[in-house]
């Protein structure tokens, strides 16, 4: 975490303007600035966590806990069809602002979106044995 507070850190302490529309002790929600649909909104934790490796347990719940109330709500506020719901996790995925956030946008039928499938670049060609190896590195991992 750096000293300088995060954009999202502003909006939470009234610093700047900001539509909050969720307010816990530990989360925060509030609608996306520059929106991908109508209702985007980001969820937040009130401390600014950059990556999701370093949530705290409880707080991570908190924050899901927020992503799954707030969804239904969200869609029904935009007469949405659906959710994309997503981190963009470190900068090499598009993460700009270091304080984690879960966008949950709200998807229409028919609005030309894709569906997370589309966010990677061109998809590896890997044989089974690659994957069994990946995969056992990350069950050996913890
Ligand atoms: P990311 O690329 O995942 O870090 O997304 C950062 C998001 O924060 C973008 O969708 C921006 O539109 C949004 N954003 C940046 N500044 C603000 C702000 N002042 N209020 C609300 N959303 C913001």
């Amino acid at each position: 975490m750096s000293d300088d507070p995060t954009i999202f850190e502003q909006i939470i302490d009234g610093d700047i303007p900001g539509r909050i529309v969720y307010e816990t002790e530990t989360v925060a929600a509030f609608l996306d600035a520059n929106p991908l649909a109508p209702g985007h909104t980001l969820v937040v934790p009130k401390e600014p966590y950059e990556r999701l490796d370093e949530l705290p347990d409880d707080v991570a719940a908190d924050v899901w806990a927020a992503v799954q109330e707030l969804t239904p709500r969200i869609e029904g506020a935009v007469d949405a069809d659906a959710t994309t719901v997503g981190v963009n996790n470190g900068p090499a995925a598009g993460q700009e602002v270091p304080h984690v956030h879960v966008h949950v946008v709200p998807r229409f039928e028919g609005d030309g979106g894709g569906p997370i499938h589309a966010v990677a670049g061109s998809r590896p060609n890997l044989s089974d044995a690659e994957m069994d190896e990946i995969a056992a590195d990350i069950e050996a991992s913890d």
